[in-house]
């Protein structure tokens, strides 16, 4: 893509009232734009790094078995009355609405009520089980702090998977996979050796659920990590009892800050019970469907690389959610510049790599510099007078701090031998 053609542009200042570094650094990029507090719309550089991470997700959750569907937003009163979950004194976050009739409606917050209902429609028998269904679907929670950028908003995508087994053994089977993948996700989005499974309080069914928390200080959980294991426990759980029960040592375990960016929980027939979910055993008994919640929230975990990932300067996206792998910017106006700039974001596009290309006249070296770090591509490839002299472009990495000359074919090489797959 050619900046110029870019409709979005790099800014000096985030809105004053921004506390957060990934709202700033993702603002001042023109990744997003801030509607209000709590609610941000995605821009083409920041749809692209999005959609990037939600096909992660969804290939890890189809290689676990998982069906894609989307539900609805709004929702019916009597879908949640039976859970007891409509009632704002319980759920303190709703978003409702009216119809012109008066009848009351929500914005749903989660959907396992609809979709355990849903359920009931296909799975009667043995036969019909396991399943899991998963979404990317927007939820809308009246969040009562909202000053984490996207990491805690208002209307946010999540990826909520349920899934529906005959019996806890059956669920547990699925449950330990999903561990597997959720770990497989963190670590293809760039913060795999940030992120920690760590027990949380698990509700009536499960001792414990799990979350996968990420270390940063922008994050409002506490969590104590056990580094040599890889696993953590949540503030919320934390006693004597509990970290005897798993087997580690108080002393070892290090007290920091950390974001939710994934959680799987257990949810035992607390659902199929109230909204009717039912199958017919081998032996003709009749029994609730087991089941289980598996979220994720890609914005978030947008945030989260921002937060973890950057420097002064600015983003320094891992290449698997950069917006374009490569940076070329083209300095001054020279016709043999401008000839050979282009060429190579011809060739490079041709090769089927992402480009951005800084074709955007009258700004200074200084300026197009200064938006390369702040938009953060893993590549950054100067074609300037003095590079063609020196016999090439200059190759710099973003999380490095050098650059060094190339011929425009190494690079092209250099690209082509560390292309994942
Ligand atoms: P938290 O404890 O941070 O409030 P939660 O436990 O309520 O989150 P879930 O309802 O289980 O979260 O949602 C699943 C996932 O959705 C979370 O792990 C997180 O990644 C994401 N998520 C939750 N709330 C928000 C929000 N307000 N904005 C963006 N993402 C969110
Ligand atoms: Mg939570």
């Amino acid at each position: 893509m050619k900046q110029s053609h870019l409709f979005t542009k790099t800014r000096k200042e985030a809105p004053a009232d921004e506390a957060s570094r990934n709202a700033e650094l993702l603002i001042k990029g023109g990744f997003i734009h801030k509607e209000m507090a709590g609610v941000y719309s995605y821009l083409p550089l920041g749809l692209r790094v999005f959609n990037k991470i939600v096909q992660i997700i969804r290939e890890e959750m189809n290689a676990l078995g998982g069906q894609e569907i989307v539900l609805s937003a709004l929702q019916e009163k009597a879908t949640w009355e039976p859970t007891n979950r409509w009632s704002d004194d319980v759920v303190d976050n709703w978003f409702k609405t009216k119809l012109k009739n008066d009848t009351e409606l929500g914005l749903g917050f989660t959907h396992e009520e609809p979709l355990t209902k849903l359920m009931s429609e296909y799975i009667s028998s043995y036969r019909d089980l396991p399943k899991s269904a998963y979404q990317f679907q927007t939820k809308f929670r009246n969040e009562t702090r909202a000053k984490s950028g996207i990491m805690r908003t208002r209307e946010f995508v999540m990826k909520d998977l349920y899934s529906f087994s005959q019996d806890e053994a059956q669920h547990m089977e699925f449950y330990e996979r999903s561990k597997e993948a959720y770990k497989k996700v963190f670590k293809r989005v760039g913060i795999g050796h940030l992120t920690y499974m760590t027990f949380a309080s698990g509700g009536i069914f499960s001792q414990y659920s799990h979350e996968f928390q990420t270390v940063t200080g922008a994050g409002e959980d506490t969590i104590y990590i056990d580094e040599s294991k890889g696993i953590a426990i949540n503030k919320e759980v934390y006693t004597d009892e509990v970290i005897a029960s798993l087997g580690l040592e108080k002393d070892k375990l290090v007290e920091t800050r950390a974001v939710e960016v994934g959680n799987i929980f257990t949810l035992g027939t607390r659902f199929s019970t109230a909204l009717g979910l039912k199958y017919t055993t081998e032996s003709g008994e009749e029994k609730d469907v087991f089941m289980g919640s598996y979220g994720i929230g890609p914005g978030r975990l947008m945030g989260t690389i921002v937060e973890v990932l950057s420097d002064d300067k600015g983003i320094i996206w891992p290449e698997a959610v950069a917006p374009f792998r490569v940076h070329i910017l083209e300095l001054g106006d020279s016709e043999e510049v401008i000839k050979e700039a282009t060429t190579l974001y011809e060739s490079l596009t041709a090769a089927g790599i992402e480009v951005l290309f800084d074709d955007r006249v009258g700004l200074s070296a200084g300026e197009k510099f200064a938006d390369a770090d702040l938009l953060g591509m893993p590549y950054r490839v100067v074609v300037s007078t003095r590079s063609m002299k020196d016999g090439g472009v200059e190759v710099k990495k973003r999380s490095e701090g050098k650059g060094h000359i190339m011929k425009t074919a190494e690079f092209l090489s250099l690209l082509t031998d560390t292309t994942e797959k």
